[in-house]
């Protein structure tokens, strides 16, 4: 049970944190992290700074939620992406600003910067619009998310997912900042990329291991 405290006040913490550093507002975004036989998924509409421990719902891997809270409408992805990734233990869903402009524009971020290599490729695709909370938008992120950790979200937001629910904060904040270069970078003109070669060494530099071995 200690375990899983501390799991619930990681994400009640998690959301906090994402609000002040401007990934979110509002009741938007919600945060899973894998626990046990199911996850530990935030509750629909609270307002963060509202958000309790107990508020925190685990669900089951079929589905089944417990507790007095109703868990976030986008259950339907968390659930998708930690079961079809085992690799994957957290997953963090905003809507950042920058990458949400994009997003809107149906763009990718492509190689414009070796820290997409970060999120696993080459590209940060954008997954097709579909309406909030349902099965065919998570469909279409676990095609975005092939060979990715990250991807955007057509006119609705961005989400990035870890081994860890710090690595998957960390990530989601690299994400939003390359959103915000290329976006500054497209005012300038046409940005050149990095080719094949250059991202692929900065995947395997990422593969090889990135951080502190400590790092959770
Ligand atoms: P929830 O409050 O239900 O988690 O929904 C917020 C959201 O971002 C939906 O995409
Ligand atoms: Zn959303």
């Amino acid at each position: 049970m200690g375990e899983e405290r501390e799991k619930r006040a990681a994400i009640v913490a998690a959301c906090l944190r994402i609000n002040t550093v401007g990934l979110n507002q509002g009741t938007s975004g919600n945060i899973s992290v894998r626990h046990g036989d199911g996850i530990l998924i935030t509750p629909s509409s609270i307002p963060y700074e509202q958000m309790v421990p107990a508020d925190i719902v685990f669900m089951e891997m079929d589905g089944t939620p417990h507790g007095a809270r109703k868990p976030s409408s986008e259950w339907r992805f968390h659930l998708d992406i930690l079961r079809a990734r085992p690799e994957l233990n957290a997953v963090v869903h905003a809507h950042a600003p920058y990458c949400t402009t994009l997003a809107i524009m149906h763009m990718e971020i492509p190689a414009v910067h070796y820290m997409v290599a970060a999120a696993g490729g080459a590209n940060i695709r954008c997954a097709p619009y579909a309406t909030f909370g349902t099965q065919e938008l998570s469909d279409h992120i676990i095609e975005a998310l092939q060979g990715r950790k990250a991807c955007l979200m057509a006119h609705h937001g961005m989400l990035a997912a870890e081994d860890s629910l710090d690595k998957a904060m960390w990530l989601a904040v690299e994400v939003e900042a390359l959103a915000r270069q290329y976006h500054g970078a497209l005012l300038l003109g046409d940005p050149p990329l990095l080719d094949d070669a250059q991202l692929a060494e900065a995947v395997a530099q990422f593969t090889a291991g990135y951080g502190q071995a400590d790092k959770g």
